[in-house]
């Protein structure tokens, strides 16, 4: 009978994270050396990635995230030079941050991370969809220029990151997408049919994106108030993105029952960022406060999920 034994003389992994194992096989009569390559994900640390962590909120939560979430932080930036100089500021509080380049509203840079993150860590443990933009209120842009551009990137960019890294999202993983309590005043101006269509538990992914469509379209006729839409380009793409992790999780429920992912979307509260000025009423480490906690939710947590959650609270939508 054959008779042989494994030892595993030596674990390391290389600069690539890959884990090279060197093994020794002793067989009866020989003795046989080789170097293997194990799947990289044996020995890998848990990973989070935030997106638009340069500034504001983003690198707020990147700052809590060092502190609190044991594994690796990634700070996302669209600028590696902004991204950078991020890193070397939070590297000056003594925190361990690591950088990559990710801007969202291309999709060869979203798959050049997601692809990097599944190489490296076998996917992603929490992604925090901080990313997004604003008009400012004096913007003399025509509305039909605010609703494409800002639809672009808060929802179908969003959508994208959600396409690549969902399927990326390890079990007990948590998906936490930044929206606005805009999202919710502006679902309430919407028309009966609009509203009704939004909180429906049966609206597709593919149903709401074309309604971001739609909205696109008709702002740019100005026919999107005739036809029951609010009067802000900034408030649909919100929607959108709310409406969006609520048809991922109910998904994720369907179609990975045992994985205990939870994906919820959020309100910062009102934060003072380059977006929302001086005058707001939180820092931007009290608006980190929900974000970070709904990517931190305990291992054995089955809630929230599929919500809207403000200061850490299920709100109505
Ligand atoms: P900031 O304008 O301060 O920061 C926005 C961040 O998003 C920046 O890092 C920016 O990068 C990044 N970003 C924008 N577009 C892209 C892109 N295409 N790819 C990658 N990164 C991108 O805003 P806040 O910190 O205030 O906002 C963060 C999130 O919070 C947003 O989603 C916002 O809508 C939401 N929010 C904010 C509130 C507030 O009161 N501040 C209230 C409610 C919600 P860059 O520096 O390169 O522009």
């Amino acid at each position: 009978m054959m008779f042989f034994r494994v030892c595993a003389l030596m674990l390391r992994r290389n600069t690539f994270g890959e884990v090279w194992c060197a093994v020794v096989t002793f067989q009866r009569f020989r003795v046989n050396f080789s170097v293997q390559r194990y799947k990289n994900t044996m020995l890998s640390s848990r990973v989070v990635v935030v997106t638009g962590g340069n500034k504001g909120i983003g690198k707020a939560i990147v700052q809590a995230l060092c502190r609190d979430f044991g594994g690796d932080v990634y700070l996302t930036a669209r600028d590696q030079g902004r991204g950078q100089e991020a890193v070397a500021s939070l590297s000056a509080e003594g925190l361990k941050v690591h950088f990559h380049q990710l801007d969202i509203d291309d999709v060869a840079s979203i798959a050049k991370a997601a692809g990097f993150f599944k190489q490296k860590y076998g996917g992603v443990d929490v992604l925090v969809n901080n990313a997004g933009i604003a008009f400012k209120a004096a913007d003399t842009s025509p509305f039909s220029v605010q609703a494409e551009v800002t639809l672009r990137t808060n929802y179908f960019a969003t959508r994208d990151m959600l396409t690549h890294f969902l399927p990326l999202i390890k079990a007990g993983g948590r998906v936490v997408n930044v929206s606005s309590f805009v999202s919710v005043r502006s679902l309430n101006k919407c028309g009966p049919r609009l509203q009704e269509r939004f909180r429906s538990p049966d609206i597709t992914e593919e149903e709401l994106t074309g309604l971001m469509e739609d909205f696109v379209a008709l702002a740019k006729e100005d026919q999107h108030k005739v036809q029951g839409w609010p009067d802000t380009a900034y408030g649909v793409s919100k929607i959108g993105v709310t409406t969006l992790s609520m048809i991922h999780a109910r998904r994720l429920s369907k179609e990975r029952p045992n994985d205990k992912i939870l994906v919820n979307a959020c309100c910062p509260g009102w934060v003072r960022t380059d977006m929302a000025g001086p005058k707001a009423t939180k820092s931007p480490e009290e608006g980190a406060e929900t974000p970070v906690y709904l990517a931190l939710l305990p291992a054995d947590a089955s809630e929230p999920h599929g919500k809207f959650v403000s200061e850490k609270t299920v709100q109505a939508w």
